[in-house]
């Protein structure tokens, strides 16, 4: 069989945070249990499709999941057991804020099958928790760490984010430092994205605030990297860094061209090179009617399309590409097409490789969109 992973999107948060374009809902209890029922009807609708799959990655994101009662999340995987073909061994992750992890919750979670947590820290600087309009203190993640260790998550992992708006490189090595400390199984390190239309986008056009520029960003994620390495921690792709063992299986699944089904408001799927997506806002989506086909703006990617994407993200990763594996799956030569491409590459010292299997050089991780960018624009066969 197949292997596939599942996103589960609950787009509800409790307030809207300044970075985020994300269009995240208002929770109420009655919208949260009628998305519920809605998305476990999606799920029902689209589980023939994935009769030939394995899940082996499931991944609830949103907004907040934990706004959900663990009796939801318990209810939401039980549906996924009962119409797909999840695997035992199944990792599934749950998002969660530092705010809403609570005894309750994460012992909810854990009984519902949750075996890993993913904590958006952000950062521990009060002032650019403020400005990023989070509603937790730097303090809160630690007892969040705590509480879900207590209740026996032992594969955790924390996000922050860099290159913030006026930051300082002394308060990264901090926010790294707190973070250390706290001993997370995985991280992840993300340069804030200013995301057009967003309060943020706002201020940063109206130069209210100023943001690093590329030599700044350069320099943070620099510090991130050496830190977390110093500390145990593998970087395993551009933004992600794990003790070893605790790499994220799902995202893996993503930057490996793997099928997912994604369920929910705001959720992607890919199936043999068939993508589509589910509408964004859950008023709409909440509105479908009974029986609703789940895909919204769908595409048919060609074989050459399959073969740049799973290069591109590849080259992201740690482990690279090997060109058998992509012309096995796409029918698409690199090799051949890219030649001049992947030699450039490789003489510019952005990555490595034996003229089969190639992986990003330390300096490519950090240009990764560059080697990115080059492969995007390949002349045809
Ligand atoms: S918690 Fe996450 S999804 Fe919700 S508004 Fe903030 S950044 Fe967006």
């Amino acid at each position: 069989m197949t292997r596939a992973g599942v996103y589960l999107s609950l787009p509800f948060c409790p307030s809207h945070c300044a970075y985020c374009s994300n269009p995240a809902a208002r929770f109420s209890a009655e919208k949260g249990e009628a998305y519920l029922l809605r998305l476990l009807r999606e799920l029902e609708t689209a589980a023939p499709d994935w009769a030939a799959h394995t899940v082996d990655t499931v991944y609830i994101g949103g907004g907040t999941p934990t706004l959900f009662a663990p009796e939801q999340i318990r209810r939401l995987l039980e549906g996924v057991a009962r119409h797909l073909n999840l695997a035992a061994d199944a990792e599934i992750t749950s998002e969660a804020n530092p705010e809403s992890v609570t005894p309750t919750s994460t012992a909810g979670l854990i009984a519902a099958g949750v075996n890993r947590i993913s904590i958006g820290a952000q950062s521990f600087q009060e002032r650019h928790l403020l400005a990023l309009g989070r509603i937790h203190t730097p303090e809160r993640v630690a007892t969040a760490v705590q509480i879900a260790r207590d209740a026996g998550f032992s594969n955790l992992s924390l996000d922050l984010i860099f290159s913030l708006p006026d930051q300082r490189p002394e308060e990264w090595a901090d926010d790294l430092s707190r973070l250390i400390d706290l001993r997370p199984d995985h991280v992840s390190a993300y340069g804030l994205a200013i995301e057009n239309g967003t309060p943020l986008w706002v201020q940063v056009q109206t130069g209210k605030v100023r943001v690093p520029d590329a030599e700044g960003y350069d320099a943070l994620y620099s510090a991130a990297v050496e830190r977390l390495a110093a500390a145990g921690y593998r970087r395993y792709e551009v933004s992600n860094f794990a003790r070893p063992g605790f790499e994220c299986r799902h995202n893996l699944g993503y930057w490996r061209g793997g099928d997912y089904l994604g369920l929910g408001a705001g959720a992607a799927s890919h199936r043999d090179g068939y993508r589509y997506g589910q509408m964004d806002d859950v008023n709409a989506y909440l509105k479908q009617p009974p029986g609703f086909q789940p895909s919204t703006h769908a595409e048919r990617l060609t074989p050459r399309q399959r073969a740049h994407e799973r290069a591109i993200f590849g080259l992201r990763t740690a482990e690279g590409i090997d060109l058998n594996d992509i012309q096995a799956a796409t029918g698409i030569d690199l090799a051949a097409i890219a030649a001049v491409e992947l030699e450039r590459l490789v003489a510019s010292g952005l990555i490595t490789g034996d003229g089969e299997r190639f992986r990003p050089t330390p300096r490519g991780f950090l240009f990764g969109d560059s080697v990115g960018a080059a492969l995007a624009h390949l002349p045809d066969e």
